[in-house]
């Protein structure tokens, strides 16, 4: 996208004012916008999530309440800055996000993107399950354009909501020179973070999501992003076709100080394709955890083990039962720097792409 396009699109678009705006529509999934303003096109493509949500009377709490036009309309500047394609893709909280319904985000983002019109995306998204879902789509997609994640931690009924600037945000860094080539990221509260090391880090304040010593990628101030670092550290892995209509089972358990490994028996035994084990320090497990891991790769299944800790990597330093060395000698699956839940959700789509195939997908946690 040419800055220089983009500074004679927003010269347009004041000039053309009201009529202007009102040229754009709500898409829904299968309608394309055509627009006569010289303004680049952003996707806006719509989930769910606090920002788009209101604290109600009823319920006593926040609750879905804002659809994506409604959204991108209460956004002062937001329409000088693109023509917005706006496609609501669901309108729930992000605690409700599933592996599936990321996988028709991914391809909708897909159908937007091949697009030569548009310029990115921005996926306005509920920040519980953001950096998942981030992780998963950054995994799959194929096109190069930038797709950042947003959302807010205050709902548009606070007094003081954070989702405006956070939308501004991200159309600018969309259209910015300096927000290309990244990938898909998460960027909240002017913070750029990759989607494979950003985290949810504060249960409430808008400063939540933090690559720690990964290190952001960015930041973005009165519309101008200053680079830190390059998303080096991709995973790309490509669905090839559609996915299944049924998603390979991958649980995901917790290794603790006395857990007797009874819970990844029976995951292994009610039919888990594939397991996640959430170790401790550089990715342990106790004894009886170690056994039932062995039970489940004698049974054919892959078992990734990743770690509580939040910094560093899974390393095969120990060598008592459960240490990482005797988990890695077993053909367990070290997930090196992947959070818990990012290794799950990657050994799903290895388990789509490769079967139970442990080579490949030793193979795929190595990058
Ligand atoms: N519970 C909300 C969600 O993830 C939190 C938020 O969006 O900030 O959808």
């Amino acid at each position: 996208m040419s800055l220089l396009k983009h500074a004679a699109g927003r010269v347009a678009a004041m000039g053309l004012g009201l009529a202007a705006i009102m040229l754009l529509a709500v898409q829904d999934a299968s309608a394309q916008q055509t627009s006569e303003s010289d303004l680049p096109t952003v996707a806006i493509v719509t989930t769910g999530g606090t920002i788009a949500e209101r604290s109600s009377g009823a319920s006593g709490g926040a609750v879905p309440a804002v659809t994506g036009k409604a959204l991108v309309d209460s956004v002062p500047g937001l329409r000088d800055l693109a023509d917005l394609e706006v496609v609501d893709v669901s309108d729930i909280d992000s605690s409700q996000m599933t592996p599936a319904l990321w996988l028709r985000l991914h391809a909708k983002l897909e159908e937007l993107l091949v697009r030569d019109d548009i310029e990115g995306a921005v996926v306005v998204h509920g920040t519980d399950t953001m950096s998942e879902g981030a992780f998963l789509i950054d995994v799959l997609l194929t096109s190069n354009k930038p797709v950042v994640f947003t959302g807010a931690m205050r709902d548009a009924s606070s007094p003081d909501p954070d989702g405006p600037a956070n939308l501004l945000n991200a159309v600018r860094q969309v259209l910015s020179e300096e927000g290309q080539g990244w990938g898909v990221t998460v960027s909240l509260n002017n913070y750029i973070n990759a989607a494979r090391y950003v985290r949810k880090m504060q249960t409430t304040n808008v400063q939540t999501f933090t690559s720690d010593e990964k290190g952001y990628l960015g930041y973005i101030f009165d519309g101008k992003v200053t680079r830190f670092n390059e998303a080096a550290r991709r995973i790309r892995l490509p669905l090839e076709g559609a996915p299944p209509d049924e998603l390979p089972d991958v649980p995901l358990l917790a290794d603790y100080a006395g857990s007797d490994g009874r819970f990844i028996r029976h995951a292994v035994d009610s039919g888990a394709a594939g397991i996640v084990v959430q170790g401790v320090g550089a990715g342990n497990v106790n004894a009886a955890s170690f056994a039932a891991i062995k039970h489940a790769l004698d049974k054919g299944v892959p078992v990734v083990v990743t770690t509580r800790v939040l910094n560093g990597a899974v390393e095969p330093v120990y060598a008592d039962p459960g240490g990482g060395k005797t988990l890695e000698e077993a053909g367990v699956i070290l997930a090196g720097d992947l959070l818990t839940e990012k290794a799950r959700l990657l050994l799903l789509v290895g388990l789509i792409r490769y079967g139970q195939d442990h080579d490949r997908l030793h193979a795929l946690f190595r990058n």
